[in-house]
């Protein structure tokens, strides 16, 4: 049995399906949120609610499992991440209980999705920065809040290694994006959050965006068929450090911007709102140690995964607008 936590949420419905299709093991997935409100549900797995912040819960959760994906986080966009600091942090509660009820049932492996917001602030602080290597994690100074809790959380799946002999495998995600993900709402990330806004723009005729920060910052985006292709080879390797998991193709927001544009065939008047979250002025994965230990590179160009995402968005948009009109 392979359990896959947080399922109800973007990354994690994405590799529910996968590790379905392969069909090697029976599947469970569980999230907090109710059934009705995950992103996607595959009837072919066993589909759990529970909370993993609490420790039963995860024995729940894992009893009978051979293998466990951790991918649930209280998390968002920079929004999130830096108004509620406090909430990113109790997630350490759902990595600490799962890590203790994967030790008690003896699970052969265990997956941890950490992030690029592990590493230190004083290494991306201009836009043209050097790709973070996985050695330059220390010093610590990650994001506050979220990034802390996923650099501890990512000592604590070594120390259960060392100490306690449990397989542990750990990703640090570069900004992930695709369908089936969160556009609206506070929790989205840059690439949904403007697909939404462009495509807000084109709905109502009013041909303006709002782009948060000076727009310079650069970021990569890792599409989501390339995110689940690695999480499964990460997970089915014997390397047992941290590794990076991104694309090394470096943008900054405005360019971002004008594929949506391209891809929504508007030009919209754009402004900067320089005092909403932004996070680092630049940040890009190096990808040399983990195309050096095993066959993964990013296959999909962004211009590709944005058209994918802004089409699926686009069709949700227009479903709730039909729904509204005819309420
Ligand atoms: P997501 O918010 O779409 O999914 C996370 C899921 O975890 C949600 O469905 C949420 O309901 C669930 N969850 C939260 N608290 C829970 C609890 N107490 N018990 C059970 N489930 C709970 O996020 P995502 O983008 O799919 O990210 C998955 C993982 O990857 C997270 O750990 C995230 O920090 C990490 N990550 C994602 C990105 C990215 O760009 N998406 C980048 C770096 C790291």
């Amino acid at each position: 049995m392979i359990v896959v936590c947080g399922a109800g949420g973007f990354i994690g419905g994405h590799l529910v399906q996968a590790l379905v299709q392969q069909g090697d093991r029976p599947v469970r997935a569980v999230d907090v949120k109710p059934i009705s409100e995950w992103y996607q549900v595959s009837p072919e797995a066993e589909n759990l609610q529970l909370d993993l912040r609490e420790k039963e819960h995860c024995e729940m959760a894992l009893y009978g499992a051979s293998q466990v994906y951790n991918l649930a986080a209280d998390m968002g966009g920079m929004g999130f991440i830096e108004n509620n600091k406090a909430l990113c942090m109790l997630s350490v509660l759902i990595n600490t209980h799962l890590l203790m009820a994967a030790e008690k049932y003896g699970i052969e492996r265990f997956f941890y999705s950490s992030s690029a917001c592990i590493y230190p602030a004083y290494r991306q602080t201009t836009p043209d920065v050097e790709a973070l290597k996985e050695s330059d994690a220390y010093p610590a100074m990650p994001e506050d809040g979220y990034g802390w809790e996923k650099l501890f959380s990512e000592r604590m799946c070594r120390h259960f290694s060392e100490d306690f002999g449990l397989v542990t495998r750990v990703a640090r995600y570069h900004n992930v994006y695709g369908p089936h993900g969160t556009y609206d709402g506070g929790r989205e990330k840059a690439p949904a959050a403007i697909c939404r806004k462009v495509i807000e723009a084109k709905l109502s005729g009013v041909h303006e965006i709002e782009i948060w920060g000076d727009g310079n910052q650069t970021r990569s985006f890792m599409y989501i068929d390339d995110c689940v292709k690695g999480t499964l080879d990460i997970m089915a390797s014997d390397i047992e450090e941290p590794l990076n998991l991104g694309s090394s193709q470096l943008v900054t927001i405005n360019q971002l911007v004008d594929i949506v544009e391209a891809i929504a065939g508007v030009k919209l008047k754009r402004s900067y709102n320089l005092s909403a979250p932004k996070g680092v002025n630049g940040r890009n994965s190096d990808n040399t140690l983990i195309q050096s230990l095993m066959d993964w590179q990013p296959n999909i160009r962004l211009e590709d995964g944005m058209e994918k995402t802004y089409r699926w968005i686009y069709q949700q948009m227009t479903k709730k607008q039909v729904l509204a009109v005819s309420r």
